[in-house]
């Protein structure tokens, strides 16, 4: 048959951060006429819009950067052991510019719509500019955390100072020096610029609902020295992140919590505890994310040493979480975060004994008093995971909303795919493998999966790809039944998809967001799928359109 309609594009990527980048390379590489959209004014994702202080990986900065260039991993040179912003976002443009990748990528351009065209086998994009685009795939490469989300306090216009969340920190520089500045949450995110700003503000009050367990990043420079060497290992780094579950280089103790004497425990956790990174949480015992026990006694260790680097003990105590155990919440990492409430500039404020009742013109109002400010950020977190897909209002097959397929939680294919949304790929997807590991990893794994699935495609002349109900509902299935094992399944936290400014997010009803099994099982799972043509897809050359195969050379063989 004839191409009555040709797509404008042959692939739109919609969004420009790690995922987005990648995936543009990748497509490129293979001459595929394709673009990305981004509602920012330049790329970069997450590191173009977290500009707060203190926002810096806890990843390692190497094991952060990608790993599919041998010249890349030569020429970039990581500072710090745990790099900050300014350069996370140096390194993306490097990339970017290094590949010359910019010309492929589209600005301002927030997409508001995607609505599968059943008849003509392609998605059209509504951006907010009044632009309609036509493409044959789209993949979504949104991040799973980039919605911010703020409170439902009353008065929150009226406050005459400056107000803003942490992901909208401003991009010029904040005068800090002197001012009276009020935070709200003690997640990841507010205790890195809790540490960051309490000796540079006149003063600063925290405002704490529920307190995180967090261990020290143990940041360090890295010298031109240890960078070669990291260069000489590279491959080496990224077998060992392959092999680990969390995608780091820290592999989980395979000994059993019970079968090592509590001295062998407490020598494991004094060292885990001094040591950079995630390895007080994933060097662990293994029970610490399972059993009860094992975990409550964990618990009592870092409410030790929590208690030995607060001077007030009233104020330690406060800081010390009651409702749910080490680790079953992401872990924030942080630099001399406690030793911030030793100084008499740094006050806590537990809004779970004096809620905020409302924001004034001065300031915020609890139970108790009024405080005043000059500033007030909101470090109140985001609708997480699944949020930045109902942001966009996509409609499947016969006009299905994803938004309203998903009000329960998600449901998916491997995290990548959705069924009644054919040619819509999500390299980082919800109960995708790169939700709960390190992200880069498990995204350089799924923008390689959904480009080989794009090639097998072309080179088939396969024009349309959607899975069944049944493989969808296994896999979710799948994710489901891991959580029974996880502790996790009791906190509420962003990732069983508690928030209390959403509505129907805010009950604690457990949403199945991310893939518990580790990286390793994730990968051989989806390859397992790719090895078996595919298996759990229906490929098919669509409807009404002879696909034009877009790679050069390749002949079209629609079956
Ligand atoms: P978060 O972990 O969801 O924390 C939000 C905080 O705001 C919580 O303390 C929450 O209290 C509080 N909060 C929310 N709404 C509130 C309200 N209406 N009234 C009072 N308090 C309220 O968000 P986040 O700190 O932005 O971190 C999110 C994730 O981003 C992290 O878990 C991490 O994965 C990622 N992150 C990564 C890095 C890094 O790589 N270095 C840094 C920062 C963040 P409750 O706990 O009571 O809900």
């Amino acid at each position: 048959m004839i191409a009555t309609n040709e797509p404008d594009y042959e692939v739109i990527v919609i969004g420009a951060g790690v995922a987005g980048i990648y995936q543009i390379k990748r497509l490129t590489d293979l001459g595929v006429n394709a673009t990305v959209l981004d509602a920012a004014p330049d790329l970069g994702g997450t590191w173009y819009w977290n500009r707060y202080p203190g926002a810096r990986f806890d990843s390692e900065s190497y094991t952060y950067g990608y790993s599919f260039s041998k010249e890349l991993l030569n020429e970039w040179h990581w500072k710090e052991r745990f790099s900050g912003q300014p350069e996370n976002l140096r390194y993306l443009n490097f990339v970017a510019d290094k590949f010359n990748l910019r010309k492929y990528m589209q600005f301002d351009s927030k997409v508001e719509a995607a609505q599968y065209d059943e008849a003509n086998n392609l998605w059209r994009l509504k951006i907010a500019d009044g632009r309609e685009l036509t493409c044959r795939f789209v993949i979504l490469a949104l991040g799973l955390l980039s919605i911010p989300t703020l409170p439902r306090y009353e008065g929150m216009d009226d406050f005459k100072g400056r107000s803003f969340h942490t992901f909208y920190w401003p991009h010029e520089p904040v005068p800090l020096a002197g001012k009276r500045v009020g935070i709200i949450g003690t997640g990841a995110t507010s205790i890195q610029v809790i540490a960051e700003i309490a000796d540079k503000v006149g003063d600063l009050t925290v405002f704490q609902r529920r307190p995180n367990w967090a261990a020290p990043l143990n940041n360090g420079p890295i010298s031109e020295q240890e960078m070669a060497d990291i260069r000489s290992r590279y491959d080496e780094i990224f077998a060992a992140c392959a092999r680990t579950p969390g995608g780091f280089e820290h592999e989980p103790d395979r000994r059993g919590f019970y079968e090592v004497s509590r001295e062998e425990r407490l020598a494991l956790w004094d060292r885990l505890y001094d040591e950079p990174g995630f390895g007080i949480w994933l060097r662990n015992f293994r029970e610490i994310f399972t059993n009860e026990e094992a975990n409550a006694e964990f618990s009592r260790y870092i409410a030790d040493r929590i208690r030995r680097r607060v001077k007030d003990q009233a104020v330690a105590e406060k800081l010390i979480p009651r409702d749910h155990g080490f680790g079953v919440q992401r872990v924030p990492l942080e630099t001399h975060y406690y030793e911030a409430y030793n100084r008499d500039n740094v006050h806590l404020v537990d809004i779970a004994e004096t809620p905020i009742v409302r924001v004034t013109e001065t300031g915020l109002r609890t139970t108790e008093r009024d405080y005043d400010f000059d500033i007030i950020v909101y470090a109140t977190g985001f609708d997480a995971i699944t949020g930045a897909f109902d942001h966009i209002d996509i409609q499947g097959v016969g006009g299905e909303r994803l938004r309203d397929k998903w009000t329960d939680g998600p449901s998916t294919f491997l995290g990548m795919m959705i069924h009644g949304f054919p040619n819509l790929l999500m390299p980082a997807g919800p109960q995708s493998g790169s939700a709960s590991t390190n992200y880069p990893r498990g995204i350089e794994t799924g923008v390689n999966w959904c480009t080989a699935l794009l090639q097998y495609m072309w080179e088939r002349g396969y024009s349309r790809a959607e899975p069944t109900l049944e493989a969808e509902e296994r896999w979710t299935a799948h994710v489901t039944q891991m959580y029974a094992m996880m502790l996790m399944r009791k906190a509420k936290s962003w990732f069983t998809g508690y928030n209390s400014n959403v509505a129907g997010h805010e009950h604690g009803k457990v949403r199945y967001f991310v893939y518990n099994g580790g990286a390793p099982k994730y990968v051989a799972r989806i390859n397992d799928v790719a090895a078996k043509g595919y298996e759990g897809l229906t490929l098919s050359s669509g409807a009404a359109i002879a696909a034009k195969p877009p790679l050069a050379g390749v002949e079209g063989r629609a079956t």
